[in-house]
């Protein structure tokens, strides 16, 4: 019989406000928001520069969020976008739609605003869990370099996108849909050396219009009456494409690097859906390799200006859309969307439509605005309550991001980035002010002084 293994950790002598576990699209923001307010703030995040999805999983552009002709998230994302726009690293299209950007200068940027507002960061390192005293999460155990350390803080923020502290503090939660089935992940990459002028050409004359080559975006989605499908099955009757390859193809210019376009594909095989699995995720990581490849060569071969196209980069990171979902204080429900619900304590505000990219079948993209509901009208919104990101049963903890309290069809609506970064704001700010007011305690914060507080920070609440 093995015996029972202990693992020896060692406690930072150094404790801090607020210990934000993963940095990525809302935690790199809770993160500013809270050292802005006053906090001592550390990010652990694993991977090597902050973003997350939005940059190690290369996923751009930022969705639209806008109702009415305004942009719904503000604040903090206002403050990404100047800064963006301001190094070439994002850009404004002619209608005014300023969500373009570079995960590359996106990286570069986060680390900045957190900088200079005191924050601090470690890389390299995983959250692994949490030491509990009663309700009240003490500190996390990390690994990483340095071995197994234990990091005290009076407020945590679970920004790991799959709600990893919270469960393993046990915050009860729900995972994928009535199957339990997730939405696919995807392996986003780059494709470098393409002649977009060739290519704008090409599209806008075979149906799908480019504004110019700065910004492109094009698609192929079986059943969806997409010009390029007569392409797709082309390559598939020629052996470069496999039929699932058109389930869902996207690809997208990206501001300060001509010549080059980020795809929103291939889809990773139904088998492997689970971002929070390890072996569904290198699962995910072979499987998207293979489909790189094949799309790498339908692009060379079939699509005018990708003749001597090459691979610019493959996402580090496989790009995950929803696992954990935590049960918080209130639970966004579909309803809530579509009878468009505003709640006194809302950190933000939503018209992005439900978007469930399903592994059951090859197309189920439900992306149409369309129907009777009060939602559908243009200048319709629903808003977030504060409530949906503070988990059952733990006193100081807040979870912003794609795992906030929702049903498997809110979260598809609620998890685009800008809606992120206004929640991780919001949880910013009231955990900075739980650790000075109230002790750590996160439903001492008052969600209708939170709310005035994000206003004057210049959210649109
Ligand atoms: C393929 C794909 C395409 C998408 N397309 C778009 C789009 O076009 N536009 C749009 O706006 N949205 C899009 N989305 C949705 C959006 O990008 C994500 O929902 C959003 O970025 C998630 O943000 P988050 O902060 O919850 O998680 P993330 O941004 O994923 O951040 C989680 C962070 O935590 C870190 N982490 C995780 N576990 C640990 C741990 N245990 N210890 C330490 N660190 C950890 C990760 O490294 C990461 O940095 C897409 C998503 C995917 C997957």
């Amino acid at each position: 019989m093995p015996s029972e293994l202990t693992l020896p950790y060692c406690l930072l002598p150094q404790r801090w406000d607020v210990l934000v576990a993963g940095g990525g699209t809302a935690g790199a923001i809770a993160a500013v928001a809270a050292a802005r307010e006053g906090a001592r703030v550390l990010v652990l995040e694993a991977q090597g520069s902050l973003g997350g999805t939005g940059t190690n999983a290369w996923v751009t552009p930022l969705m639209k969020n806008v109702s009415g002709g305004v942009n719904l998230n503000r604040g903090l994302t206002d403050t990404l976008k100047a800064r963006l726009l301001a190094r070439g690293d994002g850009s404004r299209d002619k209608a005014g739609n300023d969500n373009w950007f570079n995960p590359e200068g996106l990286k570069f940027v986060l680390e900045e605003l957190l900088q200079e507002v005191g924050g601090e960061v470690l890389y390299h390192t995983n959250v692994v869990a949490p030491i509990m005293d009663g309700k009240r999460i003490e500190s996390l155990v990390v690994h990483n370099k340095g071995g197994l350390q234990a990091i005290g803080a009076d407020v945590f923020i679970d920004a790991t996108g799959d709600a990893d502290v919270a469960a393993a503090a046990g915050v009860p939660f729900q995972a994928g849909d009535e199957d339990g089935l997730h939405q696919a992940m995807s392996l986003r990459f780059s494709l470098a050396g393409v002649d977009l002028a060739r290519l704008c050409t090409f599209l806008t004359e075979h149906g799908q219009w480019q504004e110019s080559p700065q910004f492109m975006h094009f698609w192929m989605v079986w059943n969806k009456k997409s010009t390029l499908e007569p392409l797709f099955r082309r390559a598939i009757q020629g052996g470069v494409l496999l039929e699932r390859d058109g389930d869902y193809f996207q690809a997208f210019s990206v501001p300060g690097r001509p010549g080059e376009l980020s795809f929103n594909c291939p889809r990773i095989r139904a088998e492997f859906n689970d971002g929070a699995d390890p072996w569904h995720l290198s699962g995910a990581q072979l499987d998207g390799r293979q489909g790189i490849e094949r799309l790498l060569k339908f692009c060379k071969t079939y699509l005018p200006g990708c003749e001597d196209s090459y691979l610019g980069s493959v996402a580090p990171m496989v790009g995950v859309r929803e696992t954990r979902r935590i049960v918080g204080d209130y639970t966004l429900t579909l309803p809530d969307i579509l009878d468009c619900r505003m709640f006194p304590d809302a950190v933000c505000r939503n018209h992005y439509p439900v978007d469930i990219h399903s592994v059951k079948g090859g197309a189920t993209l439900l992306h149409e605005r369309e129907g009777a509901a009060p939602y559908f009208a243009p200048d319709a919104f629903h808003e977030i309550p504060y409530r949906a990101m503070l988990p059952r049963g733990v006193s100081n903890l807040i979870v912003p991001g794609r795992s906030a309290s929702s049903t498997f069809e809110a979260q598809s609506s609620i998890r685009v980035q800008q809606n992120c970064h206004s929640m991780g704001e919001a949880a910013g700010v009231a955990a900075a002010w739980a650790v000075r007011e109230y002790g750590g305690d996160v439903r001492s914060v008052s969600g209708e002084a939170l709310r005035a507080r994000l206003k004057e920070w210049g959210a649109n609440l």
